[in-house]
């Protein structure tokens, strides 16, 4: 890294969705960068996640989607199954990354990691793991090629500084970027703990189905031929921890009150050694969501409620709307204020539709939940 010009050069914090792919479409207009993760290694094992619409749209817009749908599943159809067991609708969503191609994928999530890690790399990316940033400094003015600029001073938890032309927080939910730029976000809770595991994927599951139960609803997305995971919305409880060992026993008995085929599904949830539950919790910073030359983006910005299935379209999203206003702009700051206003409405609408679908499931109003997983999927279909 040039750390004593520092301009059109990036610290991005965290190399989740968000980093990687910001990381990749920096990189590819000519930013050098660097990216500080916290985590030691890189994760070998996890549940899946679903790449929506939009999703894979970015996805191609970075030509990374042939390769997460070569990876993963590829589908188009969300059935739903009534509480008898029987389905009682079949939904298609918007295919947008052509007519003969899935409106979606299922991928684990360390396949995705994996592919989105190789891109960044390829592109000349440095990814430093076990490593955060634990303070940040503006530093004034700079005069680029491209323009005046200010520059960041940013020191890593190994006690070496760069000085950027720009700092990315792209750190998640709980993300430590965001307060070193002094941004303020709330992080809140919604009464709702998430399940997911990994099974073996039955030969039916070529889809999404969704099946709905007297309290909880629950499903199953496939990730690849041989792979599906499970999951299931407990609602009205406590934020809470449970020890891993007994996560694959209680979730086999959560799914015990649903008929039909979630009965073949409880043994394997019995036999899945990859089983994680998380609260439902949800942010989007009202205020700033930049200063200076740091910004923020994904889920440290705004993180909506996993029932959209849409956050990493989102993170996706940002990182190419941040590479675009940044090429588009002499300062980093206009950039960074141009960024915001293309980005803050689409996620806000996201955030809050994905909190209303978690009330109404909450109140048992599943029929007007799914109505409104829907509306949003096709605004979601509108370009970002
Ligand atoms: C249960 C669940 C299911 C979901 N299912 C879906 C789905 O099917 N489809 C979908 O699109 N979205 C889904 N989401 C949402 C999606 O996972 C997030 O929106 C997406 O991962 C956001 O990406 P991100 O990179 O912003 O954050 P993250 O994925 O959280 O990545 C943040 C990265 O930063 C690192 N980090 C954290 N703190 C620091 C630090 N201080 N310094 C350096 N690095 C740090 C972390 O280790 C991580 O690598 C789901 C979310 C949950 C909770």
């Amino acid at each position: 890294m040039d750390s004593s010009r520092g301009v059109r050069t990036a610290v991005v914090v965290g190399a989740g969705i968000a980093g990687l792919t910001a990381a990749t479409a920096l990189a590819r207009g000519g930013w050098q960068v660097e990216i500080a993760e916290i985590s030691p290694a890189e994760a070998t094992s996890g549940w899946g996640l679903c790449l929506t619409g939009p999703s894979l749209r970015a996805l191609a817009e970075l030509r990374l989607a042939d390769a997460c749908l070569t990876a993963g599943h590829s589908m188009t159809t969300v059935t739903h199954v009534g509480a008898t067991g029987e389905p009682v609708d079949e939904i298609q969503l918007p295919r947008l990354i052509g007519a003969r191609r899935p409106a979606m994928a299922g991928i684990a999530r360390p396949v995705l990691h994996r592919i989105l890690h190789a891109e960044a790399e390829r592109c000349g990316v440095v990814v430093h793991r076990g490593l955060t940033v634990v303070a940040v400094e503006q530093v004034g003015n700079a005069r680029a090629a491209a323009g005046p600029s200010e520059l960041v001073r940013v020191r890593l938890s190994d006690g070496t500084v760069r000085q950027a032309g720009l700092i990315v927080g792209a750190d998640g939910i709980g993300s430590s970027a965001r307060g070193l730029l002094g941004l303020d976000a709330s992080v809140d809770y919604h009464g709702q703990m998430v399940w997911r595991a990994l099974v073996p994927r039955p030969p039916w599951a070529t889809g999404i189905h969704h099946f709905a139960g007297k309290a909880d609803t629950a499903g199953l997305v496939p990730i690849s031929d041989s792979l599906a995971y499970v999951f299931l919305t407990e609602n009205g409880v406590e934020q809470s921890f449970l020890p891993d060992a007994g996560l694959a026993l209680r979730l086999q008995q959560l799914l015990e009150p649903f008929p039909g085929r979630v009965e073949e599904l409880r043994p394997l949830v019995a036999a899945s050694r990859s089983v994680v539950r998380r609260p439902v919790r949800t942010t989007f910073l009202e205020g700033a969501w930049h200063r200076g030359s740091g910004v923020v983006i994904g889920d440290a910005a705004h993180a909506p409620a996993p029932q959209m299935a849409s956050g990493a379209a989102l993170a996706i999203e940002d990182g190419l709307v941040l590479a675009e206003e940044l090429a588009r702009h002499e300062s980093v700051s206009e950039a960074l204020e141009a960024f915001t206003g293309r980005r803050r409405q689409r996620c806000r609408t996201l955030v809050e539709t994905s909190m209303a679908i978690a009330g109404l499931e909450q109140a048992q109003r599943h029929h007007d939940a799914h109505a409104l997983v829907y509306a949003c999927h096709q605004q979601m279909a509108e370009p970002a």
